[in-house]
């Protein structure tokens, strides 16, 4: 696949505002926040879209998820609640192709999304 800007920050090539990190996984602020908490997970290791991902890839999907609740159990927002959001493709609004999930938290959400 084609390198991307997550990549880019992966690598540190360029800033980014990085609130988590393990082995696996790098998590940072969304430059275009949609709620008063809006941070990227996303794998060290890129695929490109929820499509790209393969059964060897199950690990690597479940630790973003696990890394998405920790960090809001460690922000004292997980009680509260918080939603977490996969975009594929184009009907999805997929911008970037480096696989991410959103964590919106600090407002109530809307159910169903626009
Ligand atoms: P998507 O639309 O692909 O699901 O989400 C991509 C997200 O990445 C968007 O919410 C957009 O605001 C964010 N984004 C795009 N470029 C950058 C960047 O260079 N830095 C950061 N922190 N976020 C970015």
């Amino acid at each position: 696949m084609s390198d991307t800007i997550f990549s880019k920050i992966v690598r540190r090539e360029i800033p980014a505002d990085i609130v988590y990190e393990n082995d696996d996984v790098l998590a940072f602020r969304d430059l275009n926040p949609q709620a008063p908490v809006h941070v990227l997970f996303i794998p060290k290791r890129a695929v490109a879209t929820l499509n790209d991902a393969i059964a060897t890839d199950a690990e690597l999907l479940g630790k973003l998820l696990l890394a998405s609740a920790e960090y809001a159990r460690q922000q004292g927002f997980a009680e509260q609640g918080y939603r977490t959001v996969i975009n594929c493709n184009d009907d999805g609004g997929q911008t970037v192709f480096h696989l991410h999930v959103h964590l919106l938290a600090g407002r109530r959400m809307t159910w169903p999304p626009g």
